[in-house]
């Protein structure tokens, strides 16, 4: 992204996928993918980048969630796991953005545990039919497909489903505070034939792809979000030196200069774990635990900072055009998507060979 792109106004449903579109055509979608599928063939390292730039200009965690659902939930799991024939038919048009992707994992009864999930696919001669209830899923009303994991066979595996399918109803609702721009909605799926080639991956597969979209997840969805920090400590920043308290500005205040310092270290630690991963990444290394920590560390970050900032600029902190506590609300939903945060603490642990184990998928 270059300096002071103009965003499409956020408001509605339609904005939210005109948004993405415009990130599309900024080419915000295609790092880390290689040329030959359509990508601009760089690395890891160049997403968190482009990632940072964007955050930075959008301020609008929302967006990046939606971008992210969109790379994470349907784009690289197409990569990783899609037959040469599904690349083809469906990577450009999501690439593009000309198609809205994500992944359904979470229904009503199942969030941190997966082994709950009840959505059930039963083969038919041409293909399966799905039924099930999928819940708090990123960009569904703007979804032209989503990647819908269900048992089969009782095993857990992946489907894409079109918002287009006879059976699958892709809903606006329920509402949620926080990354409100995101749009997000329940998908309810009742006897919804799809044909065979609409399985990604392996039957019983589904348990590693969840594994694995979330921890690319994990491990960049805060290099936008960093992106809207370093706003945040600038907004901040402008704010204690203008704002005249007791004849001198207010960053004269040690308490209020050690709350930016502080929003400083979170930041910049938010930083180099998200550039680890990209090292990691690009060195072809894994990243199960660091994605972990990094998810763990820079939610809570984005949190404090979103607390401090609101409470640094005083009542000026609630005006809602200034955002600061959007982004509180933002931050608390930050610490749910992807896996929560106790759920990070139980994955560091058991990769550390202690803790309740890794039943849990996030
Ligand atoms: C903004 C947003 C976007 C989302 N987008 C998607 C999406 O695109 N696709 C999708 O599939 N889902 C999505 N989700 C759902 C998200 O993945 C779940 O909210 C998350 O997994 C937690 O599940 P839950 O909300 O049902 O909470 P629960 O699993 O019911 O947990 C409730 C509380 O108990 C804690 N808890 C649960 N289990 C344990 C444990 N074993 N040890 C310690 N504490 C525990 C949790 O940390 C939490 O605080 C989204 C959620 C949000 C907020």
């Amino acid at each position: 992204m270059t300096q002071n792109q103009q965003f499409p106004p956020s408001g509605d449903i339609y904005a939210s996928r005109q948004r993405l579109i415009y990130c599309a055509q900024q080419n915000i979608l295609k790092h880390a993918i290689s040329n030959d599928l359509g990508g601009h063939g760089d690395n890891f390292d160049a997403l968190v980048k482009a990632h940072l730039s964007l955050g930075k200009q959008c301020q609008d965690s929302g967006l990046i969630l939606s971008i992210n659902a969109h790379l994470w939930g349907s784009i690289f799991p197409l990569i990783l796991y899609g037959s040469e024939q599904q690349k083809q038919q469906w990577l450009p048009a999501l690439l593009s953005a000309e198609m809205i992707g994500g992944h359904a994992i979470t229904e009503p009864q199942a969030g941190s545990d997966i082994n709950t999930i009840e959505t059930h696919a039963i083969p038919t001669d041409s293909g399966v039919v799905l039924n099930g209830h999928k819940r708090f899923i990123t960009n569904t009303p703007i979804a032209d497909v989503l990647l819908i994991y269900a048992k089969l066979a009782g095993k857990l595996t992946a489907f894409l489903v079109k918002k287009t399918d006879a059976g699958a109803y892709f809903t606006d609702s329920p509402n949620v505070t926080g990354c409100a721009t995101a749009t997000m909605g329940d998908i309810i799926l009742q006897d919804c034939h799809i044909p065979f080639d609409r399985q990604l991956g392996k039957t019983g597969a589904g348990g590693m792809m969840i594994q694995s979209a979330l921890e690319l997840e994990r491990a960049f969805i805060f290099a936008g979000i960093s992106g809207i920090m370093q706003w945040q400590l600038e907004q901040v920043i402008q704010f204690s030196r203008k704002r005249q308290v007791n004849g001198a500005h207010l960053g004269a205040n040690q308490a209020i200069s050690h709350k930016i310092a502080e929003m400083k270290c979170r930041l910049e630690t938010c930083l180099l774990w998200i550039n680890e991963c990209a090292r990691l990444k690009d060195a072809g290394k894994r990243i199960s635990l660091t994605s972990a920590q990094t998810k763990l560390f820079a939610s809570e970050a984005f949190l404090q900072s979103s607390l401090d900032a609101t409470h640094i600029m005083g009542a000026n902190g609630l005006i809602t055009e200034n955002k600061m506590t959007t982004l509180v609300q933002d931050a608390l939903a930050s610490r749910l998507f992807s896996g929560s945060s106790e759920i990070q603490k139980n994955i560091i642990a058991a990769l550390l060979g202690t803790g309740a184990g890794f039943k849990s998928r996030k």
